[in-house]
């Protein structure tokens, strides 16, 4: 059954939210520490983060801005301008910096109020100008000045910021399209293949998800995408400790600790791709599995939280955490935008579910 619904877009992006708000509040405990102050099945409530409770981190952030930056350039491809989708991105990503820039508030809000001289919605948002732990690659690679690419990398991270922010991709364009794109897009910060490989894979993932594909086919067929690919060996690596250890280990934290930590790429795929696949369907569970670990709580959240939310569609994601998940209304808006403009037509009769 094909997912490129508006409900799976939705619930990959409200998804990946939900996982990022869950791990906020653990991303830098130990495990000891989580079940110290949470019990011993560790945090599975929203607890404070960033003043509130269900305050979403960069990642969201930065996810925002990535099918802000596609829908743009669908907008204007409409209109027959020739800036290419990556850079649309990339402008994108510029105004998220601009939003962890505090003067910069003053400046496009006070100055320009509902702003119409920059691109976009997400930049006349103030909630979004909130500093979240952003990662310092995409900080730094955004204010050299010039756009990382795979041929003249930025710099040689493999940081899990490419990866955690990736998954609109996977919507977007045909299925042919995903992988060389969401690299491309992950190469803008992150210049280490595995910074940019584990990228393609994730988007490939849910693209194969969204036309009908179970998990674990569409991640065959994602590997088998990485393997063509030059530096390709770390990611794959990952991916197949994720695989084994699902059929090797029984499904517990201790576990996911086997995986790494995930604060570089391919650790954070595949303890995403670990806590999806051992959730059983169980949108909670997987996301318990993904936050409740010693590392970056809240990028494996949030990788996991899109896996499931596209496998399994808004409805499957608790509604107590859907109640006071910071800028819902925002996600959804984006979702929507991102539905009506896929390669394949999303207003297509009967691709509404
Ligand atoms: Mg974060």
């Amino acid at each position: 059954m094909r997912k490129r619904t508006l409900n799976h877009i939705r619930g990959c992006l409200a998804g990946g939210a939900v996982g990022d708000a869950l791990g906020a509040p653990v991303e830098f405990m130990s495990l000891k520490e989580i079940r110290d102050q949470f019990g011993p099945d560790g945090i599975s409530e929203y607890a404070p983060a960033y003043g509130r409770k269900g305050a979403i981190t960069d990642d969201t952030q930065m996810t925002l801005f990535t099918a802000e930056g596609l829908i743009l350039s669908r907008v204007r491809a409409d209109k027959k301008i020739s800036t290419s989708l990556v850079e649309f991105v990339y402008q994108a990503y510029l105004r998220w910096l601009s939003t962890q820039e505090q003067t910069e508030k003053d400046h496009m809000i006070q100055q320009y109020g509902v702003c119409t001289m920059v691109d976009g919605i997400l930049i006349t948002r103030p909630e979004l100008f909130s500093i979240r732990a952003p990662g310092n690659s995409c900080l730094s690679a955004l204010k050299s000045g010039h756009m990382g690419t795979v041929e003249t990398p930025a710099n040689s991270s493999k940081g899990c910021g490419g990866v955690m922010r990736i998954a609109p991709v996977g919507y977007f364009l045909p299925p042919d399209q995903v992988f060389d794109a969401a690299c491309a897009i992950a190469a803008i910060t992150h210049g280490h293949p595995t910074g940019y490989l584990t990228a393609g894979c994730l988007a490939q993932i849910i693209s194969g998800v969204s036309h009908g594909a179970t998990l674990p086919e569409a991640i065959r067929y994602a590997v088998q995408m990485l393997k063509t690919k030059s530096g390709h060996e770390e990611t794959l690596a990952a991916i197949q400790a994720a695989l084994r250890a699902l059929k090797t280990a029984p499904v517990s934290p201790e576990t996911v600790e086997t995986l790494g930590a995930g604060w570089i790429a391919e650790e954070a795929l595949a303890i995403g791709l670990y806590s999806a696949l051992a959730s059983g369907g169980d949108f909670g569970k997987g996301l318990r599995l993904a936050v409740n670990h010693s590392g970056d709580s809240d990028s494996t959240g949030a990788i996991t939280g899109n896996l499931l939310g596209a496998v399994l569609g808004l409805e499957a994601i608790p509604e107590k955490y859907l109640t006071g998940l910071e800028l819902l209304d925002t996600i959804e808006e984006l979702a929507e935008d991102l539905f009506n403009r896929m390669a394949d037509g999303g207003k297509q009769p009967g691709a509404e579910q």
